[in-house]
């Protein structure tokens, strides 16, 4: 029996050994890779247009290796008869890794040639990539729908952590939202609004609502398609967005300390809190400041049940060794919030 296991390994970094999101790579495949069956491990990295050396997922091979203590075959290429003949003819046992899903021209379209393709290396499917279940994709949608399919573990872990918080959130309950992507982000917040007390602001969507509210934000990054679309948003109370901020070439890079004070202060008194993306330009030193600071005062809430998700976000703050019984950590950012705001994750849905 062939398990093909999408799991996720879409990390930033020099080290990506030590990323949450390896982790879970690793207890995925330790899990699908039972005495009798061979597993070919599907995932991706980035969004590249086409080939990317730099996105390759070779350098998982090695590390993989010494996590599983078992030998991993990397495929660096996608002739799809070699590698049927590879998989069929390999010992029962085997482990491979295909390259980058992504440098598939299909793979973002939800193309059915490809999708056949992949189902023809194995006999079931398992998918363990929960950060990307808010995505169309042949190898998280199309490839369920051709072969018998379950979710793996971790992707169970996260519905049931994600439900657990959902089902009676205790009030207040601060949103907080940062980071780059924006268009996965505005329509949750849209979504949330109901059920939330503040939402939090910080990086693009934060400057977005500042343009919005007439703020001059010179060349910092927002999003222009959203601006019409919280036109409606902007005017609500509701929406905290920063009261000052650090500045680098006519760019706000990163909340000032007055917004750290102040949204300290509002986590401090949440009794849920669910943060996703860096309220800055985290990668640069001089801007993960207030990112620190607000994980700083999120910690130190106790009373309050945490979620923090977002592959930027999780590895922009320092994880204490063991987490404090009231804190989850999730592997998604967008996945996260799409099903928090109650809606439909593509990758789940085929499964069901
Ligand atoms: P996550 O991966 O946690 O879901 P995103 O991918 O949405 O978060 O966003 C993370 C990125 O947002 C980081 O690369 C960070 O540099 C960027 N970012 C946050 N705030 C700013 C800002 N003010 N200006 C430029 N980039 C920002
Ligand atoms: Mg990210």
């Amino acid at each position: 029996m062939t398990y093909l296991l999408r799991v996720n390994l879409d990390i930033k970094g020099t080290k990506p050994q030590d990323s949450p999101r390896f982790a879970d790579a690793l207890e995925s495949i330790k899990d699908t890779a039972k005495p009798g069956r061979r597993v070919v491990v599907l995932a991706h990295r980035g969004r590249p247009k086409g080939k990317d050396t730099k996105l390759s997922l070779k350098v998982f091979a090695k590390p993989l290796e010494k996590g599983l203590k078992r030998k991993v075959t990397f495929i660096p290429h996608f002739d799809f008869e070699k590698i049927t003949k590879l998989v069929k003819e390999s010992p029962l046992g085997s482990i491979f890794l295909l390259e980058n899903v992504r440098f598939l021209p299909g793979e973002t379209k939800g193309d059915l040639a490809l999708a056949k393709k992949l189902a023809s290396l194995g006999d079931r499917y398992i998918n363990d990539d929960f950060p990307t279940s808010h995505h169309f994709e042949v190898s998280n949608v199309t490839l369920a729908k051709l072969l018998p399919s379950s979710l793996g573990i971790n992707f169970k872990m996260e519905l049931k952590q994600l439900d657990k918080i959902m089902r009676s959130p205790q009030r207040p309950f601060v949103l907080v939202i940062g980071g780059a992507k924006i268009d996965d982000k505005l329509g949750t917040i849209e979504n949330l609004f109901p059920k939330v007390d503040s939402i939090l602001l910080g990086g693009g969507p934060a400057n977005t609502l500042l343009k919005a509210r007439g703020v001059k934000i010179g060349k910092s990054l927002y999003d222009a398609s959203a601006l019409k679309d919280i036109g409606s948003l902007s005017q609500k109370q509701k929406l905290v967005t920063p009261i000052d901020w650090r500045v680098k070439k006519d760019a706000i890079l990163d909340i000032g300390p007055e917004t750290e004070k102040l949204y300290g202060d509002i986590v401090s008194e949440a009794k849920t809190i669910v943060w996703n993306g860096p309220m800055g330009k985290v990668e640069d030193k001089d801007f993960a400041g207030g990112t620190k600071a607000l994980w700083r005062a999120i910690l130190a809430n106790k009373k309050a049940n945490i979620v923090v998700g977002g592959g930027d976000t999780v590895s922009a703050i320092a994880l204490p060794k063991r987490l404090p019984k009231n804190v989850f950590v999730s592997t998604g950012g967008g996945a996260m919030l799409t099903y928090l705001a109650g809606g439909k994750l593509p990758a789940l849905e085929a499964i069901n």
